[in-house]
């Protein structure tokens, strides 16, 4: 099969779709693989580690996608690459078709196959093609929660882990999943006093169980939540309810009763966060005011470290891609069957329900 990676070319994003491995994998297979020049450049892989493991190289998207079998790519195509998409083509990527009506339409005109990294299931109804990012956003949010602590950024100038003698940062994490538990493990490793908090109680079992013994679980209510929005120096919010925009589990109100320099990092924003006050922020100005509380809600979290997600959206998406460079897309769906829900469309027509249902077209 004929596989082409095209350079992304949405505003701050940096990764790549494919790593050098996987160029190697997949000439080893007997595929050929065309990349774009300088599709690594973000992640900080120049064009030559792709070209020694087999890779042509080309100079422009239209080559790829006018020649490609299977495009493998990371962000949704934007506008520029509408036109270029062909029918019977498979694309490979994240699409969230529901949240763009606009995208939606131009990729079914297009005719292409369409398959969707986010709904791709895993064993256990999991989301494999999700966790990595979560995973990313998890980590990055403590690391972020101490940068805008200090007081140069507006925040209340408190070091996480203290120093001997002076207590560390009070931290309490809103939603105990991927993102939270990633949270939680780095917070504690900076020896922070950290508290994580979820409706599931299985959940909150298991977490108390895995931590270290600075890391607390407590039962996410109202009352709770009050309680820990008085005495955090952090707050990050991480929970999801899967298909619903976010509840706002911090009123306007709520941030009275909060420290002046605090810090919320809402994670979860891209489902609309959970913090009244938060809207969308960008990495290039990712940081407001209010109330003199600092809210960072920038909702693509992983992009600022393109290098690490690659590696880990790779590692993830790269044996579906082997499998349907080698075996076809209804080959490679009966040995991977969680694939057969990351098609989202196929010969024009939609094949994802919840799709299909947001802009009320045939399914
Ligand atoms: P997850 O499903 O693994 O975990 C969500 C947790 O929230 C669950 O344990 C659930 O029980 C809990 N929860 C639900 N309602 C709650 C409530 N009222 N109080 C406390 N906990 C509650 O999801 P995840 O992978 O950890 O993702 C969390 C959020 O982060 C999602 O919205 C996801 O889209 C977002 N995310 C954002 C970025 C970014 O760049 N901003 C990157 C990755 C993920």
């Amino acid at each position: 099969m004929l596989v082409g990676v095209p350079r992304e070319v949405k505003q701050d994003e940096y990764r790549v779709a494919m790593l050098p491995v996987g160029v190697e994998e997949l000439t080893r297979a007997g595929h050929r693989v065309l990349i774009e020049r300088g599709a690594g450049l973000g992640s900080g892989i120049p064009d030559e580690h792709y070209a020694q493991n087999g890779a042509i190289i080309v100079n422009s998207p239209e080559e790829i996608f006018a020649q490609a079998e299977l495009i493998v790519k990371v962000k949704e195509p934007q506008e520029s690459e509408w036109p270029l998409l062909r029918k019977g083509q498979l694309l490979f990527t994240y699409l969230h078709f529901a949240a763009d009506e606009e995208l939606t339409m131009a990729v079914l005109q297009s005719g292409v196959t369409a398959i969707a990294y986010e709904t791709l299931r895993g064993p256990n109804n999991s989301l494999p093609c999700l966790t990595p990012m979560s995973e990313v956003a998890g980590r990055m949010s403590v690391q972020e929660g101490a940068k805008f602590l200090e007081r140069p950024q507006e925040g209340r100038g408190i070091l996480l882990g203290g120093v001997p003698g002076v207590q560390p940062a009070h931290i309490a994490i809103l939603g105990g999943g991927v993102v939270g538990k990633n949270a939680a493990q780095i917070a504690a490793g900076f020896q922070a006093d950290v508290v994580i908090m979820d409706v599931n109680v299985d959940r909150l079992r298991y977490l108390e169980d895995v931590m270290p013994p600075n890391v607390n679980t407590l039962f996410s209510d109202r009352h709770n939540i009050r309680q820990q929005l008085e005495v955090a120096d952090l707050v990050i919010g991480a929970i999801l309810i899967p298909g619903a925009k976010a509840p706002n589990l911090v009123t306007a109100k709520d941030l009275k009763i909060m420290k002046q320099g605090a810090v919320i990092i809402d994670v979860c924003i891209d489902q609309g966060g959970c913090f009244e006050t938060s809207r969308p922020t960008t990495h290039s100005d990712p940081t407001y005011l209010v109330d003199g509380i600092v809210h960072y809600c920038v909702t693509n979290m992983p992009g600022a470290v393109g290098r690490t997600s690659t590696y880990a959206l790779c590692n993830v998406t790269f044996p579906y891609v082997l499998q349907i460079a080698n075996k076809g897309l209804h080959g490679a769906c009966g040995v991977h069957p969680g694939l057969i829900d990351a098609v989202n469309m196929a010969d024009g027509k939609v094949t994802n329900k919840p799709v299909a249902e947001t802009f009320g077209l045939a399914y």
